[in-house]
């Protein structure tokens, strides 16, 4: 069993007055979800800490959390925690650095091993699932309340697909178990979460008339800035349909192309089986195994990661034959 630093992260946050919490730009449920928890544990936990939210908009998640006015001068003694966030440029909010002590706290590969202290588990399905082993490490000294329970929940529920994908151990559902027994309404974060725009739906139903699937299973969906606008849909709001070409038969590996207003393609890749984040850093991105992003600076490069995402699954599919 590896060993994970939680009394050690307790320690140090004992020390501090002032924690301000940070998580990735584009936040996603897990995001907010571990900050958002984290937060609420420390406040429930001590009370007369000053804890803070630091990020940017949460845009139409702010039925989760939102941010709170951090100023500068907050930064000074701080401890700094940045949840879910695997790499220093992704960080949402640069004033990340300015505090005392910088902690991570995350579940992707750690590629960018920054931090005084570092509470990496790329075993979890979710940073927010991190938060309650740290929680549950240290239950006698910490208080976890109904709000961080109906965070944490959201987190694992948004990061595992609602228990579908791989990463959903049986801890995973004895963490959202334990969760459970706190008083939020489940159903009700599920479908808030569930929620899409009419406009949306309507791209949803462009995507699922326009996906491209080659004979061994890679499927490509192009998003231009004219199509985003004729839906009237933004960048964020693509995240909503990122998961719908792993419900159709034979597709194995796909790759969302999001058209930027800057002009080059956010490219939001995953997978079935193939390991796909080894493609995604060769293109400036990262991530997990079977759930990467990565930018392509025009339609070449797009061409060749599709190119590179063939590969593999040509590989893969001649190995389960
Ligand atoms: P997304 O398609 O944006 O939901 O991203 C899927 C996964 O890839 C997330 O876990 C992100 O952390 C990771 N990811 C996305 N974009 C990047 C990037 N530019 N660099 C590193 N990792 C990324």
């Amino acid at each position: 069993m590896a060993h994970f630093p939680y009394q050690e992260i307790l320690e140090v946050i004992m020390q501090h007055e002032t924690i301000i919490v940070h998580r990735h730009m584009r936040p996603d449920p897990d995001a907010l979800g571990s900050q958002g928890g984290l937060v609420e544990i420390l406040k429930a936990s001590f009370p007369d800490k000053k804890i803070l939210k630091a990020g940017g908009p949460v845009g139409d998640l702010a039925f989760l959390t939102t941010m709170d006015t951090v100023l500068d001068e907050d930064y000074q003694g701080a401890l700094v925690i940045v949840t879910d966030t695997a790499n220093r440029p992704r960080i949402s909010d640069e004033r990340y650095g300015q505090g005392a002590k910088l902690i991570k706290i995350d579940h992707h590969p750690n590629d960018d091993a920054y931090g005084d202290l570092l509470l990496v588990n790329i075993e979890a399905s979710s940073c927010s699932e991190i938060i309650a082993d740290f929680y549950l490490a240290n239950q006698d000294q910490l208080t976890l309340s109904d709000e961080a329970a109906r965070l944490l929940y959201a987190g694992i529920v948004g990061d595992t697909g609602r228990f579908l994908y791989p990463a959903t151990t049986a801890h995973t559902m004895q963490i959202a178990a334990m969760l459970m027994g706190y008083d939020f309404v489940p159903t009700e974060v599920n479908n808030q979460m569930n929620v899409i725009s009419k406009r949306v739906a309507q791209l949803t139903g462009y995507v699922l008339q326009n996906i491209a699937v080659s004979a061994s299973g890679v499927a490509k969906v192009m998003l231009t800035k004219e199509i985003m606008e004729q839906f009237g849909v933004t960048d964020t709001e693509t995240s909503s349909i990122v998961s719908i070409p792993g419900t159709i038969e034979g597709i194995l590996v796909w790759g969302i192309f999001v058209e930027q207003p800057e002009g080059y393609f956010r490219c939001r890749l995953r997978s079935k089986g193939p390991v796909i984040n080894e493609i995604a850093k060769l293109h400036h991105g990262g991530g997990h195994p079977l759930a990467s992003g990565a930018n392509a600076k025009d339609e070449k490069e797009i061409s060749q990661i599709v190119a590179e995402l063939t590969e593999l699954a040509q590989l893969w599919g001649n190995k389960e034959k």
